[in-house]
C-alpha cells in the first residue's frame, strides 16, 4: 500500500504532536481542512489560481515537493487534493496549492506494492513499462 497524509500524519507526527490542550484528535485529521486549520488557526482560502503540483512517491508514500523551500509533505488523498507546507506556508501566502495524482495512479501502486519501501518510488514521466521492466530485472 502506498501511503498517504492521512495515514502517515495519523501515525507518525500526528500522534506526536497530540496535545489535549490543543483540543487534538488523532483521529481528527481526517481532511485537508482539519489539517490545515490546526497548523495555521485558519480556516482555507481559496487556492493559488495558476498553479498545480504533481504528486510522486517515496519510499512507499505519496508526496509533494513544495515549490518555494524544497521540503516536502505527504499528499492527502482528498479530491481535490491540496499541497500546503507547513514550513514556508506556500512562500508565505498561506494559499494551499491544487496537487494532482496521476491517472494511473492505481496502476502505479500495484506496480510498487511488493517492493521493499525504499524501492516504492514514482516521478511524472516514468512510464508503466519502466516500471514493468524495472520488477522484471529483479524478478518481481
Ligand atoms: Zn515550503
Amino acid at each position: 500500500m502506498i501511503e498517504t497524509a492521512e495515514n502517515i500524519y495519523e501515525t507518525t507526527f500526528i500522534k506526536t504532536l497530540d496535545n489535549p490542550k490543543l483540543g487534538f484528535r488523532t483521529t481528527d485529521v481526517r481532511t485537508f481542512d482539519k489539517f490545515y486549520k490546526h497548523f495555521t488557526g485558519r480556516s482555507v482560502p481559496g487556492p493559488m489560481p495558476d498553479l498545480t503540483l504533481d504528486a510522486r512517491v517515496d519510499w512507499g508514500r505519496w508526496i509533494v515537493d513544495c515549490p518555494y523551500c524544497h521540503g516536502a509533505m505527504a499528499a492527502f488523498d482528498t479530491d481535490p487534493s491540496y499541497f500546503f507546507c507547513r514550513k514556508c506556508k506556500n512562500n508565505g501566502t498561506y494559499k494551499p496549492i491544487k496537487v494532482e495524482f496521476p491517472q494511473e495512479r492505481s496502476e502505479v501502486e500495484v506496480l510498487l506494492g511488493n517492493r521493499p519501501k525504499a524501492n516504492q518510488n514514482w516521478r511524472r514521466g516514468e512510464t508503466l513499462e519502466f516500471l514493468e521492466r524495472e520488477n522484471a530485472e529483479r524478478g518481481m
